[in-house]
């Protein structure tokens, strides 16, 4: 069991750097972590230590630093969403929703899948409502996978998919996606490691297309080549798609892996209302499968959550159908943020990589001579203003994250401008 920790998560040294830093700013009286203090937590999630993201948000707030690091709108979402989910709460609609989604909620979510051409899908059959991607994350590991069983993941991770893989007592094997070659446009994996990350022991591999952290949009040759293995071995697709409507370039547009032939019975979909629509704090997400991988997602979320916030729900509906060109103004916003944020981390001698969607850049600081992305990311924060994230942590070798370093550009257009001003002192 041990051993096996070993290899499904990731080593936690470097880490406490963050972790257990004592700060001058902690109320006296708070309670503090120390490191000598024994630990009462399952070993399972000892290796993970506490999230990169509330440290690195922590970290900004301390020194008032612009917080391009953990990726959230420092904006509201549309109306709609927002007065029908007080409506909702006005009606009384306060107790526990059905298990598997507000029915209006799910017919939303089957209307949305069939108007984008992916298909007819049954409302109550084959979509599950979850409490964000995240939670839907947990309960297709933790409702899939049996002890020992083998996890596909390409590194960098969401880290979900890691620690959810561990909750769940089976072994993530790693495939990495390297930055776009001399000439290349895109990160790109390695076919033969891909083939050979395939066992007999493996359950499922996790495809997160459009991608968090390097703004990756998976072509259909490299979704039809995982496709063709997972149909040859019998493995489910996890697909993490919750940047699907932010697509800033119409040559990598966004392409569902459920709907390659033979994949439907195969894929399970997931998605939440967080990304498109600036809610990331709602937590409304979903998932959608044939009616056998339902029930796997149910086993696990009808006592992960039960259910999820009954008046968000009807908030989550009214966004779907109403929120009419929501998605299209945060593209034109992300996008013109991202070209402003690239163009002045390049003047600021950083390798930026393209990104075509999600939140987030990535780039490489090696040319700054900083030791690695922790170091980089601290004189960052402290010296300069600005809060990043270093991505080693979403590597499982954490030297393929060691020279980069990811940015969120999902702001208001002056938060972004206020860090390229600070950026020039770098
Ligand atoms: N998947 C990916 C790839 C993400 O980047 C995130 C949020 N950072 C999530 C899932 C979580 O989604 P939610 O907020 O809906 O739980």
């Amino acid at each position: 069991m041990v051993v096996q920790a070993e290899h499904a998560m990731p080593k936690p040294q470097g880490w406490s750097l963050w972790v257990f830093r004592e700060t001058p700013s902690e109320p006296a009286g708070q309670y503090a972590c120390h490191v000598n203090t024994p630990t009462h937590i399952a070993e399972r999630f000892r290796p993970f230590g506490s999230s990169i993201f509330a440290e690195m948000t922590r970290l900004a707030n301390l020194h008032k630093a612009v917080n391009l690091s953990q990726g959230f709108p420092d904006f509201d979402g549309p109306d709609v969403a927002k007065t029908a989910a007080i409506e909702a709460i006005n009606a009384g609609h306060a107790q526990y929703a059905r298990m598997s989604g507000v029915p209006i909620l799910n017919a939303a979510i089957a209307e949305r899948w069939e108007n984008e051409g992916k298909g007819t899908i049954d409302p109550d059959a084959n979509v599950t409502v979850t409490s964000g991607c995240s939670e839907g994350i947990i309960n297709c590991l933790v409702g899939l996978l049996n002890p020992g069983d083998e996890v596909i993941v390409f590194e960098p991770f969401f880290d979900f998919y890691v620690a959810g893989t561990a909750m769940a007592g089976a072994m993530c094997k790693f495939v990495a996606l390297h930055p776009p070659r001399d000439g290349g446009r895109e990160f790109w994996f390695d076919e033969a490691e891909l083939r050979g990350a395939f066992t007999e022991r493996t359950r499922a591999i996790v495809v997160n297309s459009p991608h968090n952290p390097t703004g990756k949009v998976f072509t259909r040759r490299e979704l039809e080549l995982i496709a063709s293995l997972c149909l040859e071995r019998n493995v489910i697709a996890i697909s993490d798609e919750v940047y699907d409507q932010l697509i800033f370039d119409p040559a990598f547009p966004h392409i569902s892996i459920a709907t390659l032939p033979g994949m439907r019975d195969l894929t399970i979909t997931l998605n939440s209302l967080g990304k498109t629509f600036s809610l990331t704090g709602w937590k409304v997400g979903w998932a959608i499968a044939c009616p056998a991988l339902t029930a796997a997602v149910r086993a696990c979320h009808q006592f992960m959550t039960f259910s999820t916030s009954t008046p968000l729900q009807y908030g989550a509906a009214a966004a779907l159908r109403e929120a009419g060109d929501y998605a299209a103004k945060m593209r034109e916003l992300y996008s013109g943020n991202r070209d402003r944020l690239s163009a002045a981390l390049t003047k600021a001698g950083l390798k930026v990589y393209p990104s075509y969607s999600t939140y987030f850049l990535m780039a490489d600081h090696t040319a700054r001579g900083f030791d690695d992305d922790k170091a980089f990311v601290q004189h960052l924060i402290e010296k300069v203003g600005v809060a990043a994230i270093p991505p080693s942590g979403f590597y499982n070798r954490k030297e393929l994250g060691s020279p980069l370093v990811r940015f969120a550009f999902c702001k208001r257009r002056e938060t972004v401008d206020e860090a390229i001003r600070r950026l020039e002192k770098l």
